[in-house]
């Protein structure tokens, strides 16, 4: 059985866009960044979603750029004593909440994403204590005090396996806050889901009657989509998966040419696996029509260079990473039942 219920959906206010750096002044951030990286003794850690030049940033410095739940083990297992989070604000905190002794900095503590805005904490716990007897699972894209509540954290890269493993434990449960993962999951599983109706925008604007011309024109082409898409681009799919595991398929198919259905970051580490293939985004609306992200979250957008150089300069609090001990505490939990689980996984 699965049972959805209808929440209202918030209205995301968009972040301005970064100013364009000239080619003088990208260079002028970047030799600044990596010298403060050294002097502070500070790593990046970002992720797919962020910009090129943000990716390449953070492998020449010895950081890393993955998907959520390998940015939270490589923070947490890192030495240095700075985390640079170049992310979205949920990813700092769950940097923080596994390594309280690590200072954590984020490029702007503005980059939010869709479905974290879309869960707010007390319509949460209201929704959650109205059913006591089903286990809380929560998508890591929620803030710490959601994340407090759960009894579950999980990354969509074992999202399936998870919920199967509750499934077989006879549990029902609560699936927050991505409506079309919490569909996916559903029916890959059989489990009974009461899902929350949050959204990402990215995946959401992704055109199936565009998507199914763009297959007819490359009738050669593997289509890979992240399952936070809705069903119908889903449908169209040749593999759905978490970043990782997209990267992976795009690696592992024979076709020469991929249409992508999830942000454009992921082209970074996509082509670096397959430098020999073609890779295009799976169609939007478009830049200057109904699209408003045009496959590229906006939060995401906002880890630029100047950025990070600020956040490294301490100059400001602006770029600190606080949750308080009790909020740790209590995510703590969730998080590290997630990790325990992955590596049961291995
Ligand atoms: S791409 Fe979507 S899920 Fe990811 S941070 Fe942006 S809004 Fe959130």
């Amino acid at each position: 059985m699965s049972v959805f219920i209808d929440f209202d959906q918030s209205v995301y206010p968009f972040p301005a866009k970064p100013a364009r750096l000239s080619s003088d002044e990208k260079e002028f951030y970047r030799q600044k960044i990596k010298s403060l990286l050294v002097e502070k003794n500070a790593v990046i850690v970002a992720h797919y979603y962020t910009d090129p030049e943000i990716q390449a940033l953070a492998e020449e410095t010895g950081g890393c750029v993955a998907d959520s739940l390998e940015m939270a083990r490589f923070g947490a297992k890192h030495s240095a004593s700075t985390l640079v989070v170049a992310g979205v604000k949920f990813m700092g905190e769950t940097a923080k909440i596994l390594s309280p002794e690590k200072q954590v900095l984020m490029p702007t503590l503005e980059a939010q994403c869709s479905l974290d805005i879309g869960c707010p904490e007390e319509e949460f716990i209201h929704f959650c204590d109205e059913h006591p007897d089903r286990t809380v699972v929560v998508y890591a894209n929620t803030s710490a005090a959601v994340k407090a509540r759960a009894d579950w954290v999980v990354t969509s890269s074992i999202a399936v396996e998870l919920i199967e493993h509750l499934d077989s434990l006879g549990e029902k449960i609560i699936w927050a806050p991505d409506r079309h993962l919490g569909r996916y999951v559903q029916q890959q599983t059989g489990a009974d889901i009461l899902c929350w109706q949050g959204a990402c925008i990215v995946h959401d604007e992704f055109k199936t009657q565009s998507l199914e011309k763009m297959k007819a024109l490359y009738p050669e082409a593997a289509v890979l989509v992240h399952p936070e898409s809705p069903q119908a681009i889903v449908d169209l799919a040749d593999a759905v998966g978490s970043t990782s595991q997209l990267i992976k398929a795009a690696q592992n198919l024979p076709n020469p040419l991929m249409i992508v259905a999830t942000d454009k970051g992921i082209f970074y580490k996509m082509q670096q696996a397959c430098p020999e293939k073609t890779l295009y985004i799976a169609p939007t609306a478009g830049e200057g029509a109904t699209c408003r992200t045009c496959a590229h979250c906006p939060w995401m957008a906002m880890n630029g260079l100047k950025a990070i150089a600020d956040a490294l300069e301490g100059n400001s609090q602006d770029h600190q990473i606080h949750v308080s001990e009790i909020l740790r505490e209590k995510a703590l939990r969730p998080l590290n039942k997630m990790l325990d689980f992955a590596e049961s996984l291995k």
